[in-house]
């Protein structure tokens, strides 16, 4: 069983000699394993696409990981370079903030109007992680679980128009909000399509500000959820496993998640997962959730122990895999993403114990 089958069957409840590991590594832990700047594999997918086979080479007991960020040459139309960082400008009306060592962030959004006509024409997201995935070797996709990212048609809006006016927009006028998440939907569809040709193990649809830190239940429902159907249903169609993942909270949204029609809820560490895995875990598999700022701080012996008691924790759920809540941090000790993988091979040595998890049996 390689990586790739083993999580793909977590993810459908079937039979798995041990329980995946998928930390979230995406950008910013693989540039530090593969010892170059963040900002070269923000700004290269090729780079990216390197640094990630490089994680795999460095960790070889881990099942999998994600392809989350990144920018294509193609969608950039400025580029300046400062004492520390770039500034790039991007279609849609993005300046991004990229420091040489760090991750790079939406600093400024042009588009203020719903009716601004790039939120109809740009799609500065998608070719960036789509030639990242393109850049892995194909070896490399068959045997390990990549999860591909697609950022959710709100977040699009969110991305486009920042968090801000989203959210006072969802107040003051939900018609132009809805008609603007409507038009990201397409996008969304067609990044799907385009990254099935490269035959991803899954595809992850990240709603990053859907969280219920962020949003009401009944914005989630009325914004979020609807367009997470559409691309659910079209993942279900393509035969690709599908991922939902939401950043911080879940109070209010938990137990309608499974009607977005995901294979596999990512949850952050503040969700309790043995509530989650009661709650939801018969009808969606469940990835998670160590603290991220835990897996930086704490030692080896205190990540295997965490894990474990999370592998036990998620036990109701029928299909489970171990993860980061959220993206790993640029300063995890890789001595902490070994021992995440070690507990879920103390799993396979130690699973006849009688008392210690056997959802997996
Ligand atoms: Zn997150």
């Amino acid at each position: 069983m390689n990586s790739r089958q083993r999580t793909t069957n977590a993810i459908f409840g079937k039979s798995v000699d041990r329980p995946p590991c998928v930390p979230l590594i995406d950008i910013s832990y693989a540039a530090a394993v593969a010892g170059i700047d963040v900002s070269q594999c923000f700004l290269d997918p090729a780079k990216h696409a390197e640094a990630l086979a490089e994680v795999l080479q460095r960790h070889p007991e881990i099942d999998g990981l994600s392809v989350n960020i990144s920018l294509d040459d193609e969608i950039m139309l400025r580029r300046t370079t400062k004492k520390d960082r770039h500034i790039v400008q991007t279609t849609g009306g993005l300046t991004w903030n990229i420091p040489f060592n760090d991750i790079g962030s939406v600093k400024e959004t042009e588009i203020k109007s719903f009716d601004d006509p790039r939120i109809d024409e740009d799609d500065p997201f998608s070719p960036g992680i789509t030639n990242t995935l393109r850049a892995i070797p194909p070896g490399v996709r068959n045997n390990y679980f990549i999860n591909a990212g697609v950022t959710g048609a709100f977040s699009q809006v969110a991305f486009l128009m920042g968090l801000e006016n989203v959210m006072l927009a969802s107040v003051d006028n939900p018609p132009g909000l809805l008609g603007a998440v409507e038009k990201r939907l397409p996008f969304a569809l067609r990044w799907i399509e385009n990254m099935a040709e490269l035959d991803p193990a899954g595809i992850w649809i990240g709603e990053g500000v859907a969280s219920a830190s962020l949003i009401s239940p009944d914005t989630y429902r009325k914004f979020v959820l609807p367009f997470e159907q559409v691309l659910f249903d079209r993942l279900r169609q393509l035969k690709i496993p599908g991922i939902l993942h939401i950043c911080g909270r879940l109070d209010g949204i938990l137990d309608i998640i499974p009607e977005s029609r995901c294979d596999c809820l990512e949850l952050d560490w503040q969700v309790d997962i043995a509530e989650a895995a009661k709650c939801i875990g018969d009808q969606v598999a469940l990835k998670g959730n160590l603290n991220t700022s835990i897996l930086v701080q704490s030692d080896e012996r205190e990540i295997r122990t965490l894990s474990r008691n999370t592998i036990e924790k998620a036990s109701q759920a029928g299909g489970f895999i171990l993860s980061s809540g959220c993206c790993l941090g640029r300063d995890t000790p890789p001595e902490n993403v070994d021992a995440m993988a070690m507990a879920t091979v103390d799993y396979r040595e130690n699973k006849k114990e009688p008392g210690f998890f056997n959802c997996f049996d």
